[in-house]
C-alpha cells in the first residue's frame, strides 16, 4: 500500500509502499478515504523537539481520518465489514481509574495514533475497535475526518456555559473556528475570533463569527474593552499555544469569567496567575482532545441538526503523493484544514 512515513531525523517524509498491516484480536483493518493534516503532523514533519522527543522511527503518520472497515478482529463483536468510521486519536489502556471511571481520554497509561502507533497517512490502517466511532451515512468521508479536531471545538465549548454570554476565542485555526461555530450555536451574545492571519480570520466571518480582531494591526487587549463596555468576556478560549497571548487573552476576560486552554504552548509559561486569576476568581479548564464518546455523541448531534456545516473550513484537499505542496500550505497558519483523499 502507498504510505507517507517518517523515516528520518530530519524535515520532511517519504511516499512510499508498505506491506498491509496485519490486525489483533481487538482491532480493525480500515481503508482510509480521507485523512487530515494536524498540528501534531506539522510537528513530525517539521521534526521539532515536541515531535523527536515524542516519536520513535520510522512512523507512519496520521490521526484524524474517515475510512470503511475492511476486516475484523476476533474479539470485536460490534464492527462489520463495510461499515464507516472515524478515529478517536487516543488509545485508554481500558482499566486505569481515569478509563474506569468514564476519563478515557486522560487515561494514565495513553497511546496516540500516529504518534505512538501507525497511522491513517496511507491506503489502510489499524485501528483498535476501541478507538472507532461508526459514522452516520450523511456524513461525508472528508467531514468524517475532521470530526476529530472538530470534537475538541465542542468539548471546549461544553465546559462552559455560552448561552447569553460575550465569547472571545483566541485562534483562528481550524479548532478555534469550530469553537467559534458551537458557541454561536449555544446562544452566545457574540463570538470574537483573534488571529494574526487575514485569510484565518475571513474564514472565521464567513463561518459565522461575529467579531474578528486582527492582532498584527489592533490592539486587542483595548479593543475588546471597547466592545464589551468595559465588561471582558465571560469566556476566553486559548488556542493558539502561543505564549505571549496567554496573558493578553486572560487580561480580556471578566472578573469571574472561565478561560478555557486547549493550545499547547511549547514549555512553562510566565502566567500573572494573581491578577488574571486569583483576584478575578477566574475558573480555568484545560481541555485535551475529546470525551470518549461522549463528546463524539454531541458533534454527531450538531452535525446531523444541520445547524452547523464544517466543510467549508476545509480549504484544500490533496492526493497524498503531494504532500510537500500540502505541509508548507498548513505550516503557513493561514489556511483551515488539509483533507487527504486517499
Ligand atoms: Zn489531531
Ligand atoms: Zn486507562
Amino acid at each position: 500500500m502507498k504510505a507517507l512515513i517518517k523515516d528520518k531525523p530530519v524535515r520532511g517524509a517519504t511516499f512510499t509502499d508498505r506491506p498491509i498491516p496485519l490486525i489483533g484480536d481487538n482491532d480493525l483493518l480500515v481503508k482510509v478515504h480521507a485523512a487530515a493534516i494536524c498540528g501534531t503532523d506539522i510537528h513530525i514533519f517539521q521534526w521539532n523537539e515536541y515531535a523527536s522527543s515524542r516519536v520513535k522511527l520510522p512512523l507512519l503518520f496520521g490521526h484524524e481520518y474517515a475510512a470503511e472497515v475492511v476486516e475484523v478482529g476476533k474479539s470485536v463483536t460490534h464492527f462489520r465489514r463495510g461499515d464507516r468510521v472515524a478515529a478517536d486519536t487516543h488509545i485508554p489502556c481500558g482499566h486505569c481509574f481515569q478509563c474506569t471511571t468514564g476519563h478515557q481520554h486522560v487515561c494514565r497509561d495513553m497511546k496516540i495514533i500516529g504518534v505512538h502507533t501507525d497511522g491513517a497517512f496511507s491506503e489502510y490502517s489499524v485501528l483498535p475497535a476501541a478507538c472507532a466511532w461508526k459514522l452516520d451515512p450523511s456524513i461525508p468521508d472528508e467531514v468524517g475526518a475532521t470530526m476529530e479536531p472538530f470534537g475538541i471545538g465542542v468539548h471546549a465549548i461544553s465546559k462552559t456555559k455560552p448561552a447569553g454570554k460575550k465569547v472571545i476565542v483566541f485562534g483562528c485555526g481550524p479548532i478555534g473556528i469550530y469553537a467559534q461555530m458551537v458557541a454561536k450555536l449555544s446562544g452566545a451574545e457574540y463570538v470574537i475570533g483573534v488571529d494574526i492571519s487575514k485569510e484565518r480570520l475571513d474564514l472565521a466571518k464567513k463561518m459565522g463569527t461575529d467579531i474578528v480582531l486582527n492582532a498584527k494591526e489592533a490592539d486587542v487587549v483595548s479593543e475588546i474593552d471597547k466592545i464589551t463596555h468595559g465588561f471582558g468576556g465571560d469566556i476566553v478560549v486559548e488556542l493558539t499555544g502561543n505564549k505571549a497571548v496567554l496573558n493578553d487573552a486572560t487580561r480580556t476576560l471578566r472578573r469571574g469569567g472561565e478561560i478555557v486552554l486547549v493550545g499547547l504552548f511549547s514549555g512553562p509559561v510566565e502566567w500573572d496567575v494573581v491578577n488574571n486569576v486569583i483576584y478575578k476568581e477566574a475558573t480555568v479548564y484545560g481541555v485535551t482532545g475529546r470525551i470518549m464518546w461522549d463528546t463524539w455523541w454531541t458533534a454527531q448531534s450538531i452535525l446531523l441538526s444541520g445547524k452547523i456545516d464544517p466543510s467549508p473550513v476545509i480549504t484544500h484537499t490533496f492526493d497524498l503523493k503531494d504532500y510537500e505542496k500540502a505541509f508548507p500550505l498548513a505550516e503557513s497558519g493561514t489556511v483551515g484544514k488539509i483533507v487527504f483523499k486517499i
